[in-house]
């Protein structure tokens, strides 16, 4: 079989159960695929084969066995950001580049027990900052819809294989957007779960408060296959929630889009850089869900303007304090003959660290600093209760909010833009991290260009199930997410 690599998860669940091809047949598949594509898209940074044929033969025999679930024997590609025993985890930085982890994340775990096979890691903004993934120590990853732009980021590297076909799903990471905007940039389906769903355990840490795992697929439904094993609460993970899980495949079709409310915030379709086509796609889009029965209701966000300066306060306080671990001491990169133990912490951070990595930490530890913590700090913890309310307020009169995912579609390699350019692409994802809620981004189209647009919906806190229910129904009815790039109908 050629085409293994179009199939929908549903699809590969039901050919590996009904014997049409085996997991070692569908691994060896994509590894093919990832040998001859990845050399343009560089999605990966470690390929690991050996060992995901050998999980690819278990696989085969479980399903042999009688004992598989709906999952066994599909491959996924992990966000470089989930720690996996025995292999590299980099976090796209130099910091890391020796740093093998004695432990599995707890996503990565749950996905070995569900009998996943793990084709390998794939790249990222250094750390999880950015939003092109270009602040990889490995280098740019390539956008499959045009090899000149990027995929978006910090989750670049998992948006970039799954729509060039290197990989049918993979997990990715959303502090402020990471999922959603690289899943736009790229024409795919991702969704960030409420804070506390998805266990954080060996998920290398940017910002403790705002950090959070997900899928990032073709579509909703594959999403939700994703979800069934990634969301729950682990013991291992204070922050997660002790809540029953949803069974998100079964609820796809659960939520009636006739008389949903869905919510269109004002100050959201008035921001500067909002792009054309970008605006014209998501009201498409909106057009269409109402024409499904939906009910569009104008509503304020009226904290809008105070989105960037909060989440570029929190986040980097946060990063600040999560990154003091690496010293140079106990792992990961380390200085060559220092002369004292200062000279080995500092020259290991200045020389492990990237440039926007040490931009961060010196913003963070300037607004925690003594003199400016009350200023800047403690302000913006006040400022993020009252976004999170307005979010709330909303959800009184609406049941989803409707946003784009980002003012532009994706940037070319090497845009450069300033640093207070690319928070500001951050303006309608970031929000929901600070607020803790819930997004999906689903694919509404392509601009001018042919590179991809994205439609967000928020929801209120746990209604994964029924975003993800939006978004199928939504896909059943349009085509938007069965689009491929050119790079992904080439054959290996
Ligand atoms: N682009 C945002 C940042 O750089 C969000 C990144 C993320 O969600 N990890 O912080």
């Amino acid at each position: 079989m050629t085409d293994l690599h179009r199939l929908s998860i549903r699809e590969l669940s039901e050919g590996l159960a009904g014997a049409k091809f085996s997991s070692r047949e569908l691994t060896e598949h994509y590894l093919k695929r990832i040998a001859k594509l990845d050399t343009q898209v560089k999605s990966y940074v470690t390929v690991t084969a050996e060992q995901a044929l050998a999980q690819a033969d278990a696989a085969d025999a479980a399903i042999k066995a009688g004992t598989a679930t709906a999952l066994t024997g599909v491959p996924i590609a992990h966000k470089d950001i989930f720690c996996t025993q025995g292999i590299k985890t980099t976090a796209g930085s130099k910091m890391l580049d020796n740093f093998i982890s004695p432990y599995d994340a707890t996503v990565v775990a749950k996905g070995k027990a569900a009998g996943l096979v793990t084709l390998g890691k794939v790249n990222m903004d250094e750390f999880a900052m950015g939003s092109t993934s270009e602040n990889s120590f490995y280098g740019a990853t390539a956008n499959p819809w045009n090899l000149g732009h990027v995929p978006g980021g910090s989750s670049g590297g998992s948006a970039a294989a799954v729509a060039a076909d290197l990989a049918p799903f993979a997990t990715g990471t959303d502090t402020g957007g990471s999922i959603r905007q690289p899943a736009s940039f790229c024409g795919l389906t991702g969704l960030k779960p409420s804070y506390g769903r998805v266990s954080r355990f060996g998920m290398i840490a940017y910002a403790s408060s705002l950090d959070q795992g997900g899928p990032m697929a073709r579509s909703a439904e594959d999403c939700a296959y994703l979800m069934n094993v990634m969301a729950g609460h682990d013991a291992k993970d204070s922050t997660s929630v002790e809540k029953d899980v949803d069974d998100y495949v079964a609820n796809l079709n659960g939520t009636a889009i006739q008389g949903l409310r869905i919510g269109i915030p004002k100050q959201y379709f008035n921001v500067a850089g909002l792009d054309a086509d970008v605006k014209a796609r998501v009201e498409e889009s909106l057009k269409k869900l109402e024409e499904m029965g939906a009910t569009l209701v104008e509503i304020d966000l009226n904290m809008t303007e105070a989105y960037v300066p909060t989440y570029y306060l929190i986040a980097p306080a946060e990063a600040s304090s999560n990154l003091s671990r690496y010293d140079g001491v106990r792992y990961g990169y380390r200085a060559e003959n220092p002369v004292d133990l200062m000279d080995l912490y500092k020259r290991s951070r200045s020389e492990g660290f990237g440039a926007e990595v040490q931009r961060r930490i010196l913003i963070g530890t300037y607004a925690l600093s003594a003199g400016y913590y009350d200023a800047y700090y403690v302000k913006a913890q006040k400022v993020r209760r009252l976004i999170q309310q307005d979010f709330l307020k909303a959800f009184e009169s609406v049941d989803v909010i409707a946003a784009p995912a980002a003012p532009t579609t994706a940037y070319k390699i090497g845009a450069n833009l300033s640093p207070v350019e690319m928070y500001l692409g951050d303006i309608y994802t970031i929000a929901v991290n600070l607020a803790g809620l819930p997004a999906i981004n689903a694919p509404v189209g392509f601009d001018k260009d042919n590179l991809p647009v994205g439609l967000q919906l928020i929801g209120n806190y746990w209604s994964e199930s029924q975003l993800l229910s939006v978004v199928h129904q939504y896909q059943q009815a349009t085509d938007w997410h069965t689009k491929r790039a050119a790079i992904a109908e080439e054959n290996a």
